[in-house]
């Protein structure tokens, strides 16, 4: 059943690489064997439980070994208006001795029993992961079973980590929504200006800077999954006029079933830059006016538009001459390779490279047309080369996720945090304005200067004359000083050792043998 899951997922009509494949090639779908580390980015259930936990008012129930779960506290920064039952860890902690005498299920079922009754979360979802997947736990008959006599609805996400990568959970978490989520609920509140957002995390509260835009313009943000979304609104779904699909890569799949099942039209958007989010605004205007929405909707979105991007460019003005210039290497993926860059290219700034990983056919074909003959759009790079294109002086910042962040910290050069971790939110007008304020802030800050200054010490390891002289007590002043920085000078000069006595060194030489640098490059 898993296997068969797993196929459908990949075999997915509205990827672009899948289209492209022959008929033959596209019926066996995306599924390869995995290559060992092949999880190192996030399993299979790392990627379900990251798609659905920030559903806020449900609790997140993990059926395996107490590792699996992690800190759900502070693992990543969705933002939630309300609950916060989602970021609790709750995990049925299963033993060896609960897989040996075969107490999975039972204790599944007292978790849920013990988290209805004193949470009382308006849903709970249940993950399996390798250990329960493998002694074959059935989840879905507890689920079920739990589900009638607590009264709450009681979801099973298949997926364990060795199914395979962490895109692959993204995928399984939405046909978990589609099989068992949407369409269970009706409101009695449906109007003609409701859209469903997908695929939007509301990190750092980010989409809470697009959201009013939207409510100026009357237009009803039925449920953002998983971003800040409630269960019941997550069950209604299915009653939207207008599908916006903001991380392509995760959820296009639920997007386009949800077409398939409900009849709801669905876009691919993006709220980085300015540009981006009118054209979103847009989209969605005249979309939503083509279903029955008024059809002035279309004039006040112009306006709207019109307004937020002068406010947003007049903001901007302060940062484009210390901006100008300045060399960016973005490593990210999806529609942040080229939304960003189209905003910043906006300042004047250049790109020396964007990473185009997990980009769509039509996200690469944006990054061409905006950097043209001179892009240098790269799958993905490796560290060593990542390193050695900054230390090369070939970049002034690089944007990237926390992954990678010590590849520039090593290479010296700012660095600033755009992906999932990043604490600064940079959606829409707003947002657009803050990564610009961070770029500025990152590539301002003196530390920089103070880090290429050259070491205080010879190749050798001997400490220069300047390094020396500033902890020798060269006059008699010190010991005149009865202050305490005065009494730790004299002392560190009393007890420093010999740096030139060849014993010493040639100990210390042996000591750090062969304890070279990592493999992010070393001079
Ligand atoms: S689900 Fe499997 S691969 Fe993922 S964290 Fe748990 S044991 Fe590891």
């Amino acid at each position: 059943m898993l296997k068969d899951k797993i196929k459908a997922a990949f075999n997915e009509p509205a990827c672009p690489t899948n289209r492209a494949k022959a008929a033959k090639e596209r019926a066996k779908g995306c599924a390869k064997p995995l290559t060992p580390g092949a999880a190192a980015g996030g399993c299979a259930f790392d990627g379900a439980k990251i798609s659905l936990q920030p559903i806020t008012d449900a609790a997140h129930l993990v059926h395996g070994p107490l590792a699996c779960e992690g800190n759900s506290w502070d693992n990543r920064g969705s933002g939630s208006s309300g609950p916060d039952i989602w970021r609790r860890s709750f995990t049925t902690d299963l033993t060896e001795l609960d897989i040996v005498t075969g107490q999975g299920e039972k204790k599944l079922y007292k978790a849920i029993r013990e988290i209805s009754q004193r949470f009382k979360p308006a849903a709970v979802f249940v993950y399996s992961t390798c250990v329960t997947a493998l002694i074959g736990d059935d989840i879905d008959a507890v689920c079920k079973h739990a589900s009638s006599k607590y009264g709450l609805p009681v979801i099973p996400v298949h997926s364990p980590g060795f199914a395979g990568s962490k895109n692959l959970g993204n995928k399984l978490a939405g046909n978990a929504l589609l099989d068992h989520v949407i369409g269970t609920h009706e409101p009695d509140d449906v109007g003609p200006t409701d859209v469903v957002i997908l695929g939007e995390f509301n990190l750092s509260g980010e989409f809470w800077m697009v959201k009013p835009l939207l409510d100026r313009l009357g237009i009803r943000v039925r449920t953002c999954v998983p971003g800040d979304a409630r269960y019941l609104d997550v069950a209604a779904a299915h009653t939207a006029n207008v599908t916006m699909v903001v991380c392509s890569t995760a959820l296009i799949g639920l997007a386009r079933r949800m077409e398939e099942r409900w009849g709801i039209p669905y876009f691919e958007g993006s709220f980085y830059g300015i540009t981006d989010t009118s054209e979103s605004l847009r989209r969605l205007a005249a979309m939503l006016v083509e279903r029955g929405a008024p059809a002035d909707l279309i004039e006040r979105t112009e306006a709207l538009i019109a307004a937020e991007e002068a406010r947003a460019w007049a903001r901007l003005e302060p940062f484009r001459d210390r901006l100008a210039g300045k060399r960016v290497l973005l490593n990210t993926g999806g529609v942040k390779s080229w939304s960003i860059v189209a905003a910043l290219m906006e300042l004047g700034m250049e790109f020396v490279g964007t990473s185009v990983k997990k980009s769509t056919v039509e996200d690469k074909m944006r990054v061409q047309i905006l950097m043209r003959e001179e892009a240098h759009a790269f799958e993905g790079m490796a560290p060593r080369d990542l390193y050695a294109q900054l230390k090369s002086g070939g970049a002034d910042i690089m944007l990237s996720g926390g992954r990678t962040q010590f590849i520039a910290l090593k290479a010296r050069v700012p660095w600033l945090d755009i992906n999932q971790e990043r604490i600064h939110p940079y959606a829409g007008y707003d947002g657009t304005v803050e990564l610009v304020r961070q770029i500025a802030i990152s590539l301002g800050n003196p530390v920089w200067d103070e880090v290429r200054t050259p070491a205080p010490w010879d190749n050798e390891g001997r400490l220069t004359d300047r390094h020396v002289s500033h902890f020798t007590m060269d006059d008699d002043s010190d010991a005149a000083d009865p202050t305490f920085a005065a009494r730790h000078r004299r002392k560190f000069a009393n007890s420093r050792v010999d740096n030139t006595d060849p014993e010493y060194l040639a100990h210390h030489r042996k000591k750090f043998a062969g304890r070279d640098a990592d493999d992010i490059g070393d001079d």
